[in-house]
Protein backbone atom coordinates (compact mmCIF):
# COMPACT_ATOMS: atom_id res chain seq x y z
CA UNK A 1 0.00 0.00 0.00
CA UNK A 2 2.13 2.80 -1.00
CA UNK A 3 -0.92 5.22 -2.73
CA UNK A 4 -1.30 8.61 -1.01
CA UNK A 5 -0.86 7.02 2.89
CA UNK A 6 -1.19 9.01 5.61
CA UNK A 7 1.88 9.28 8.25
CA UNK A 8 0.82 7.16 10.75
CA UNK A 9 0.18 4.36 7.54
CA UNK A 10 3.55 5.12 6.00
CA UNK A 11 5.30 4.77 9.79
CA UNK A 12 3.38 1.32 10.13
CA UNK A 13 4.56 0.35 6.48
CA UNK A 14 8.16 1.07 7.78
CA UNK A 15 7.74 -0.35 11.02
CA UNK A 16 6.45 -3.83 9.97
CA UNK A 17 8.54 -3.75 6.59
CA UNK A 18 11.76 -3.52 9.22
CA UNK A 19 10.77 -6.00 11.95
CA UNK A 20 10.17 -8.78 8.82
CA UNK A 21 13.36 -8.34 7.28
CA UNK A 22 15.36 -8.16 10.30
CA UNK A 23 13.33 -11.03 12.46
CA UNK A 24 11.15 -13.25 10.19
CA UNK A 25 12.93 -13.28 7.27
CA UNK A 26 15.57 -15.80 9.07
CA UNK A 27 12.81 -18.19 9.85
CA UNK A 28 10.28 -18.11 6.35
CA UNK A 29 12.30 -21.07 5.42
CA UNK A 30 12.75 -22.77 8.17
CA UNK A 31 9.07 -22.64 9.28
CA UNK A 32 8.21 -23.76 5.78
CA UNK A 33 10.56 -26.47 5.56
CA UNK A 34 10.05 -28.20 8.79
CA UNK A 35 6.50 -27.04 9.21
CA UNK A 36 6.77 -25.68 12.49
CA UNK A 37 5.04 -22.80 14.04
CA UNK A 38 7.41 -19.83 14.98
CA UNK A 39 9.21 -19.57 18.17
CA UNK A 40 7.27 -18.25 21.24
CA UNK A 41 9.56 -15.37 21.97
CA UNK A 42 8.98 -14.02 18.49
CA UNK A 43 5.42 -14.33 18.86
CA UNK A 44 5.88 -12.45 22.46
CA UNK A 45 7.73 -9.19 19.98
CA UNK A 46 4.86 -9.29 17.85
CA UNK A 47 2.90 -8.60 20.44
CA UNK A 48 5.20 -6.22 22.17
CA UNK A 49 5.09 -3.93 18.45
CA UNK A 50 1.18 -4.73 18.39
CA UNK A 51 0.58 -7.36 15.83
CA UNK A 52 -1.71 -8.67 17.45
CA UNK A 53 -3.63 -6.17 18.25
CA UNK A 54 -3.61 -3.99 15.26
CA UNK A 55 -6.94 -2.71 15.24
CA UNK A 56 -8.03 -3.08 19.01
CA UNK A 57 -8.63 -0.54 21.37
CA UNK A 58 -5.19 1.19 23.05
CA UNK A 59 -7.31 0.60 26.26
CA UNK A 60 -7.44 -3.50 25.49
CA UNK A 61 -3.76 -2.97 25.26
CA UNK A 62 -4.30 -2.78 20.63
CA UNK A 63 -2.86 -0.20 18.17
CA UNK A 64 -6.14 1.03 17.27
CA UNK A 65 -4.75 1.49 13.60
CA UNK A 66 -7.66 1.55 10.80
CA UNK A 67 -7.88 -0.94 8.32
CA UNK A 68 -5.46 0.41 5.86
CA UNK A 69 -2.81 -0.05 8.11
CA UNK A 70 -4.22 -3.53 9.25
CA UNK A 71 -3.85 -4.62 5.71
CA UNK A 72 -0.29 -2.99 4.91
CA UNK A 73 1.00 -4.87 8.02
CA UNK A 74 -0.46 -8.20 6.63
CA UNK A 75 1.11 -6.92 3.37
CA UNK A 76 4.50 -6.64 4.85
CA UNK A 77 4.50 -9.72 6.80
CA UNK A 78 3.58 -12.19 4.20
CA UNK A 79 6.09 -10.46 1.64
CA UNK A 80 8.28 -12.27 4.22
CA UNK A 81 6.51 -15.45 5.38
CA UNK A 82 3.11 -16.05 4.16
CA UNK A 83 2.42 -18.61 6.93
CA UNK A 84 3.36 -15.93 9.99
CA UNK A 85 0.96 -13.25 7.81
CA UNK A 86 -1.88 -16.03 7.62
CA UNK A 87 -1.58 -16.46 11.60
CA UNK A 88 -1.87 -12.71 12.19
CA UNK A 89 -4.60 -12.07 9.66
CA UNK A 90 -7.05 -15.03 11.20
CA UNK A 91 -6.17 -13.74 14.54
CA UNK A 92 -7.04 -10.01 14.20
CA UNK A 93 -9.78 -10.21 11.23
CA UNK A 94 -11.62 -13.53 12.28
CA UNK A 95 -11.44 -13.72 15.88
CA UNK A 96 -10.84 -10.20 17.74
CA UNK A 97 -12.72 -8.21 14.97
CA UNK A 98 -15.91 -9.89 15.73
CA UNK A 99 -15.65 -9.92 19.37
CA UNK A 100 -15.07 -6.55 19.50
CA UNK A 101 -17.72 -6.12 17.32
CA UNK A 102 -20.77 -8.54 18.53
CA UNK A 103 -18.85 -8.96 22.14
CA UNK A 104 -21.02 -8.33 25.05
CA UNK A 105 -18.74 -5.31 27.58
CA UNK A 106 -18.20 -8.42 29.99
CA UNK A 107 -16.79 -11.16 26.83
CA UNK A 108 -14.99 -8.17 26.01
CA UNK A 109 -12.87 -7.23 29.25
CA UNK A 110 -12.75 -10.66 29.68
CA UNK A 111 -11.04 -12.05 26.29
CA UNK A 112 -10.04 -9.03 24.45
CA UNK A 113 -6.91 -7.55 26.22
CA UNK A 114 -5.16 -11.19 26.43
CA UNK A 115 -5.60 -11.38 22.44
CA UNK A 116 -4.61 -7.74 21.72
CA UNK A 117 -1.44 -8.33 23.28
CA UNK A 118 -0.50 -12.02 22.08
CA UNK A 119 -0.74 -13.57 25.23
CA UNK A 120 -3.01 -15.58 23.48
CA UNK A 121 -4.25 -16.17 20.00
CA UNK A 122 -7.26 -17.04 18.43
CA UNK A 123 -9.25 -18.83 15.32
CA UNK A 124 -12.38 -18.88 13.94
CA UNK A 125 -13.91 -22.19 12.82
CA UNK A 126 -16.68 -23.31 10.91
CA UNK A 127 -15.33 -25.64 8.20
CA UNK A 128 -16.19 -29.29 8.75
CA UNK A 129 -15.42 -32.36 6.96
CA UNK A 130 -18.74 -32.33 5.07
CA UNK A 131 -19.14 -28.59 5.40
CA UNK A 132 -17.08 -26.03 3.24
CA UNK A 133 -18.46 -23.16 1.18
CA UNK A 134 -22.33 -24.90 2.28
CA UNK A 135 -21.40 -23.37 5.91
CA UNK A 136 -24.91 -23.45 6.60
CA UNK A 137 -24.41 -27.27 6.88
CA UNK A 138 -22.75 -27.70 9.25
CA UNK A 139 -23.19 -30.47 12.42
CA UNK A 140 -21.32 -29.74 15.33
CA UNK A 141 -24.26 -29.32 17.49
CA UNK A 142 -24.83 -26.81 20.51
CA UNK A 143 -27.47 -28.76 23.33
CA UNK A 144 -28.54 -26.14 26.05
CA UNK A 145 -27.74 -27.62 29.50
CA UNK A 146 -29.29 -25.28 32.60
CA UNK A 147 -26.80 -22.42 32.04
CA UNK A 148 -24.33 -24.23 29.62
CA UNK A 149 -24.17 -25.53 25.98
CA UNK A 150 -22.97 -28.97 25.64
CA UNK A 151 -21.23 -28.91 22.21
CA UNK A 152 -20.12 -32.20 20.04
CA UNK A 153 -18.50 -32.46 16.66
CA UNK A 154 -15.30 -31.78 14.72
CA UNK A 155 -14.10 -28.95 12.64
CA UNK A 156 -11.59 -28.86 9.95
CA UNK A 157 -8.43 -26.82 8.92
CA UNK A 158 -8.97 -24.67 12.05
CA UNK A 159 -5.84 -21.81 10.94
CA UNK A 160 -4.02 -21.76 14.08
CA UNK A 161 -5.51 -24.68 15.62
CA UNK A 162 -2.03 -25.98 16.50
CA UNK A 163 -1.27 -22.96 18.52
CA UNK A 164 -4.25 -21.53 19.72
CA UNK A 165 -5.81 -20.68 23.17
CA UNK A 166 -9.22 -19.54 21.70
CA UNK A 167 -11.99 -20.18 19.01
CA UNK A 168 -14.94 -18.66 17.91
CA UNK A 169 -16.53 -21.57 16.62
CA UNK A 170 -19.67 -22.42 14.79
CA UNK A 171 -22.22 -24.93 16.43
CA UNK A 172 -25.42 -25.59 15.36
CA UNK A 173 -28.77 -25.09 17.87
CA UNK A 174 -30.93 -26.89 15.05
CA UNK A 175 -29.85 -28.52 12.11
CA UNK A 176 -33.52 -27.94 10.56
CA UNK A 177 -33.31 -24.46 10.83
CA UNK A 178 -29.70 -24.24 8.98
CA UNK A 179 -28.16 -21.02 9.10
CA UNK A 180 -30.95 -19.84 11.46
CA UNK A 181 -30.06 -22.75 13.90
CA UNK A 182 -25.98 -21.38 13.97
CA UNK A 183 -24.72 -19.67 17.23
CA UNK A 184 -20.99 -18.18 17.29
CA UNK A 185 -19.20 -20.23 20.89
CA UNK A 186 -16.09 -18.47 22.59
CA UNK A 187 -14.17 -21.59 23.02
CA UNK A 188 -10.88 -22.03 25.12
CA UNK A 189 -8.74 -24.73 24.38
CA UNK A 190 -8.54 -25.09 28.65
CA UNK A 191 -12.03 -26.19 28.15
CA UNK A 192 -12.72 -30.05 29.00
CA UNK A 193 -13.44 -32.23 26.01
CA UNK A 194 -11.25 -29.82 23.68
CA UNK A 195 -9.09 -31.87 21.41
CA UNK A 196 -6.92 -30.41 18.83
CA UNK A 197 -6.74 -33.22 16.30
CA UNK A 198 -4.45 -34.17 13.02
CA UNK A 199 -1.71 -30.96 12.24
CA UNK A 200 -2.16 -30.95 8.47
CA UNK A 201 0.96 -31.28 6.57
CA UNK A 202 0.16 -28.96 3.28
CA UNK A 203 1.62 -28.15 0.18
CA UNK A 204 1.87 -24.24 0.97
CA UNK A 205 1.50 -21.95 4.59
CA UNK A 206 3.63 -24.45 6.57
CA UNK A 207 4.57 -22.93 9.18
CA UNK A 208 0.58 -22.31 10.27
CA UNK A 209 -0.29 -25.17 12.37
CA UNK A 210 -3.70 -25.78 10.42
CA UNK A 211 -5.46 -28.55 12.19
CA UNK A 212 -8.93 -29.97 13.08
CA UNK A 213 -10.63 -29.42 16.41
CA UNK A 214 -12.40 -32.16 18.28
CA UNK A 215 -15.21 -31.04 20.87
CA UNK A 216 -16.28 -34.19 22.87
CA UNK A 217 -18.91 -32.52 25.25
CA UNK A 218 -17.30 -29.33 25.89
CA UNK A 219 -19.65 -27.33 28.71
CA UNK A 220 -19.84 -23.98 27.17
CA UNK A 221 -21.18 -20.97 29.55
CA UNK A 222 -24.39 -19.29 28.06
CA UNK A 223 -22.13 -15.99 28.60
CA UNK A 224 -19.80 -16.85 25.91
CA UNK A 225 -22.41 -17.03 22.96
CA UNK A 226 -21.04 -14.10 20.27
CA UNK A 227 -24.33 -11.90 19.55
CA UNK A 228 -27.79 -13.73 19.52
CA UNK A 229 -28.33 -17.12 19.19
CA UNK A 230 -29.79 -17.14 16.10
CA UNK A 231 -27.29 -14.99 14.79
CA UNK A 232 -24.13 -16.86 14.13
CA UNK A 233 -24.22 -17.38 10.40
CA UNK A 234 -24.80 -13.80 10.08
CA UNK A 235 -22.14 -12.94 12.04
CA UNK A 236 -20.05 -15.65 10.17
CA UNK A 237 -20.54 -13.80 6.95
CA UNK A 238 -19.81 -10.47 7.91
CA UNK A 239 -16.45 -12.19 9.97
CA UNK A 240 -15.64 -12.94 7.02
CA UNK A 241 -15.99 -9.92 4.71
CA UNK A 242 -13.28 -8.16 6.82
CA UNK A 243 -11.46 -11.29 6.98
CA UNK A 244 -11.44 -11.11 3.14
CA UNK A 245 -9.18 -7.81 3.06
CA UNK A 246 -6.57 -9.19 5.27
CA UNK A 247 -6.61 -12.68 3.06
CA UNK A 248 -6.31 -10.24 -0.43
CA UNK A 249 -4.03 -8.06 1.39
CA UNK A 250 -1.83 -11.37 2.45
CA UNK A 251 -2.13 -12.45 -1.59
CA UNK A 252 -0.47 -9.18 -2.39
CA UNK A 253 2.32 -9.36 -0.10
CA UNK A 254 3.21 -12.96 -1.71
CA UNK A 255 2.48 -11.42 -5.23
CA UNK A 256 4.61 -8.48 -4.26
CA UNK A 257 7.79 -10.78 -3.13
CA UNK A 258 7.79 -12.76 -5.84
CA UNK A 259 7.40 -9.56 -8.57
CA UNK A 260 10.68 -8.27 -6.81
CA UNK A 261 12.54 -11.29 -6.91
CA UNK A 262 11.82 -11.79 -10.40
CA UNK A 263 12.69 -7.85 -11.34
CA UNK A 264 15.52 -8.40 -9.62
CA UNK A 265 17.07 -11.50 -11.54
CA UNK A 266 15.75 -10.39 -14.98
CA UNK A 267 17.67 -6.87 -14.63
CA UNK A 268 20.80 -9.70 -13.39
CA UNK A 269 20.89 -12.71 -14.97
CA UNK A 270 22.19 -13.13 -18.46
CA UNK A 271 21.67 -15.42 -21.25
CA UNK A 272 23.06 -14.30 -25.10
CA UNK A 273 24.91 -11.57 -23.78
CA UNK A 274 22.24 -9.60 -22.27
CA UNK A 275 19.98 -9.45 -19.62
CA UNK A 276 17.25 -11.36 -19.76
CA UNK A 277 14.99 -8.85 -18.78
CA UNK A 278 15.87 -6.81 -21.77
CA UNK A 279 14.11 -9.23 -23.95
CA UNK A 280 10.59 -8.86 -24.56
CA UNK A 281 9.22 -11.87 -23.84
CA UNK A 282 10.11 -11.05 -20.09
CA UNK A 283 9.67 -7.86 -19.58
CA UNK A 284 6.31 -7.84 -20.78
CA UNK A 285 5.88 -10.47 -18.37
CA UNK A 286 7.31 -7.86 -15.50
CA UNK A 287 4.93 -5.39 -16.64
CA UNK A 288 1.83 -7.30 -16.88
CA UNK A 289 2.95 -8.87 -12.66
CA UNK A 290 3.41 -5.10 -11.80
CA UNK A 291 -0.15 -3.87 -13.58
CA UNK A 292 -1.90 -6.78 -12.08
CA UNK A 293 -0.63 -5.78 -8.23
CA UNK A 294 -1.50 -2.78 -8.54
CA UNK A 295 -4.77 -3.29 -9.74
CA UNK A 296 -4.94 -5.77 -6.81
CA UNK A 297 -3.70 -2.94 -4.38
CA UNK A 298 -6.24 -0.53 -5.35
CA UNK A 299 -9.21 -3.29 -4.53
CA UNK A 300 -7.62 -3.65 -1.17
CA UNK A 301 -7.16 0.12 -0.36
CA UNK A 302 -10.97 0.76 -1.63
CA UNK A 303 -12.69 -2.05 0.25
CA UNK A 304 -10.44 -0.67 3.61
CA UNK A 305 -11.13 2.59 2.60
CA UNK A 306 -15.03 1.93 2.83
CA UNK A 307 -14.91 -0.31 6.01
CA UNK A 308 -13.10 2.67 7.47
CA UNK A 309 -15.79 5.25 6.74
CA UNK A 310 -18.21 2.68 8.08
CA UNK A 311 -19.89 2.16 4.63
CA UNK A 312 -21.09 -1.15 3.23
CA UNK A 313 -17.70 -3.37 1.70
CA UNK A 314 -18.89 -6.78 1.46
CA UNK A 315 -18.78 -6.84 -2.30
CA UNK A 316 -15.93 -5.13 -2.49
CA UNK A 317 -14.03 -7.09 -0.19
CA UNK A 318 -14.80 -10.14 -2.26
CA UNK A 319 -13.49 -8.59 -5.33
CA UNK A 320 -10.64 -7.58 -3.84
CA UNK A 321 -10.12 -11.29 -2.05
CA UNK A 322 -10.67 -12.54 -5.49
CA UNK A 323 -8.35 -10.39 -7.78
CA UNK A 324 -5.59 -10.16 -5.55
CA UNK A 325 -5.91 -14.25 -5.12
CA UNK A 326 -5.75 -14.51 -9.07
CA UNK A 327 -3.31 -12.11 -9.18
CA UNK A 328 -0.37 -13.48 -7.00
CA UNK A 329 -1.30 -17.00 -8.38
CA UNK A 330 -0.37 -15.35 -11.82
CA UNK A 331 2.52 -13.33 -11.00
CA UNK A 332 4.30 -16.42 -8.86
CA UNK A 333 3.88 -18.71 -11.65
CA UNK A 334 5.56 -16.13 -14.30
CA UNK A 335 7.91 -15.15 -11.55
CA UNK A 336 9.02 -18.90 -11.19
CA UNK A 337 9.14 -19.08 -14.85
CA UNK A 338 11.65 -15.79 -14.75
CA UNK A 339 13.81 -17.74 -12.78
CA UNK A 340 14.32 -20.89 -15.28
CA UNK A 341 15.41 -23.96 -13.05
CA UNK A 342 16.44 -22.08 -10.69
CA UNK A 343 12.77 -21.33 -9.72
CA UNK A 344 11.91 -24.87 -9.36
CA UNK A 345 14.76 -25.39 -6.50
CA UNK A 346 13.94 -25.16 -3.07
CA UNK A 347 17.38 -22.88 -2.60
CA UNK A 348 15.71 -19.77 -4.05
CA UNK A 349 11.90 -18.78 -2.04
CA UNK A 350 10.32 -18.33 -5.61
CA UNK A 351 9.11 -21.93 -5.15
CA UNK A 352 7.67 -21.29 -1.79
CA UNK A 353 5.82 -18.26 -2.81
CA UNK A 354 4.07 -20.44 -5.91
CA UNK A 355 3.26 -23.16 -3.16
CA UNK A 356 1.82 -20.35 -0.95
CA UNK A 357 -0.14 -18.22 -3.08
CA UNK A 358 -2.60 -21.05 -4.13
CA UNK A 359 -4.34 -20.94 -1.30
CA UNK A 360 -5.68 -17.71 -1.57
CA UNK A 361 -8.10 -18.77 -3.98
CA UNK A 362 -9.32 -21.04 -1.31
CA UNK A 363 -9.76 -20.09 2.17
CA UNK A 364 -12.40 -17.15 3.66
CA UNK A 365 -14.31 -18.30 0.65
CA UNK A 366 -13.26 -19.51 -2.52
CA UNK A 367 -12.64 -17.97 -5.95
CA UNK A 368 -15.80 -19.35 -6.96
CA UNK A 369 -17.90 -18.61 -4.04
CA UNK A 370 -16.39 -15.06 -4.29
CA UNK A 371 -17.97 -14.40 -7.65
CA UNK A 372 -21.17 -15.65 -6.95
CA UNK A 373 -21.11 -12.79 -4.06
CA UNK A 374 -20.32 -10.12 -6.68
CA UNK A 375 -22.61 -11.36 -8.90
CA UNK A 376 -25.41 -11.66 -6.34
CA UNK A 377 -24.94 -8.16 -5.86
CA UNK A 378 -24.57 -7.28 -9.66
CA UNK A 379 -28.24 -8.77 -9.75
CA UNK A 380 -29.86 -7.04 -6.77
CA UNK A 381 -28.51 -3.68 -8.37
CA UNK A 382 -29.82 -4.26 -11.80
CA UNK A 383 -32.71 -6.57 -10.54
CA UNK A 384 -33.97 -2.96 -9.27
CA UNK A 385 -33.59 -0.82 -12.36
C1 LIG B 1 -4.78 -23.74 4.91
C2 LIG B 1 -6.25 -23.63 5.18
C3 LIG B 1 -6.68 -22.84 6.23
C4 LIG B 1 -8.04 -22.73 6.52
N1 LIG B 1 -8.45 -22.02 7.61
C5 LIG B 1 -9.77 -22.05 8.00
C6 LIG B 1 -10.19 -21.50 9.24
O1 LIG B 1 -9.39 -20.95 10.00
N2 LIG B 1 -11.50 -21.57 9.58
C7 LIG B 1 -12.42 -22.19 8.78
O2 LIG B 1 -13.60 -22.24 9.13
N3 LIG B 1 -12.05 -22.75 7.58
C8 LIG B 1 -10.74 -22.71 7.19
N4 LIG B 1 -10.33 -23.29 6.01
C9 LIG B 1 -11.33 -23.96 5.18
C10 LIG B 1 -11.61 -23.18 3.89
O3 LIG B 1 -12.29 -21.99 4.17
C11 LIG B 1 -12.41 -24.14 2.99
O4 LIG B 1 -11.48 -25.10 2.51
C12 LIG B 1 -13.09 -23.40 1.83
O5 LIG B 1 -14.13 -22.61 2.31
C13 LIG B 1 -13.66 -24.37 0.78
O6 LIG B 1 -14.36 -25.42 1.38
P1 LIG B 1 -14.02 -26.94 0.96
O7 LIG B 1 -12.55 -27.11 1.09
O8 LIG B 1 -14.89 -27.84 1.76
O9 LIG B 1 -14.38 -27.03 -0.56
P2 LIG B 1 -15.86 -27.25 -1.20
O10 LIG B 1 -16.82 -26.29 -0.60
O11 LIG B 1 -16.18 -28.69 -1.17
O12 LIG B 1 -15.59 -26.79 -2.69
C14 LIG B 1 -14.90 -27.59 -3.64
C15 LIG B 1 -14.95 -26.87 -5.00
O13 LIG B 1 -16.32 -26.69 -5.39
C16 LIG B 1 -16.58 -25.33 -5.63
N5 LIG B 1 -17.95 -25.01 -5.22
C17 LIG B 1 -18.57 -25.34 -4.06
N6 LIG B 1 -19.82 -24.84 -4.03
C18 LIG B 1 -19.98 -24.16 -5.18
C19 LIG B 1 -21.05 -23.40 -5.74
N7 LIG B 1 -22.22 -23.23 -5.10
N8 LIG B 1 -20.88 -22.85 -6.97
C20 LIG B 1 -19.68 -22.98 -7.61
N9 LIG B 1 -18.64 -23.67 -7.13
C21 LIG B 1 -18.78 -24.26 -5.94
C22 LIG B 1 -15.55 -24.58 -4.78
O14 LIG B 1 -15.36 -23.25 -5.26
C23 LIG B 1 -14.34 -25.47 -4.93
O15 LIG B 1 -13.67 -25.19 -6.12
C24 LIG B 1 -8.99 -23.39 5.69
C25 LIG B 1 -8.53 -24.18 4.63
C26 LIG B 1 -7.19 -24.33 4.39
C27 LIG B 1 -6.75 -25.25 3.29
Amino acid sequence: MDMALDRTQLMVQRAVRAFARETLEEWANVLDRESRPLPAEIVAEMGRINLWGIQAPVRYGGAELDTVSYAIAIEEISRVSAAVGLGVTVHNSVCLAPLLKFGTPDQIERFVPDLASGRKIGGFTVTEPQAGSDAASIQTTAAPDGDSFIINGQKAFVTNGGVGDLFLVAATLDPAKKARGIAIFIIEKSMPGFQVGKIEDMMGMRGNMVSELFFNNVRVPKDNILGRPDEGFRISMQTLDIGRIGIAAQALGIGEAAFAAAATYAAERTQFGKPIGTFQAVSFKLAEMKTRLDAARLLVCRAACLKDRGLPFSTEAAMCKAYASDAAMRVCREALQVFGGYGYVKDLPVERFFRDAKITEIYEGTSEVMNIIIGNAIMKEFGRM
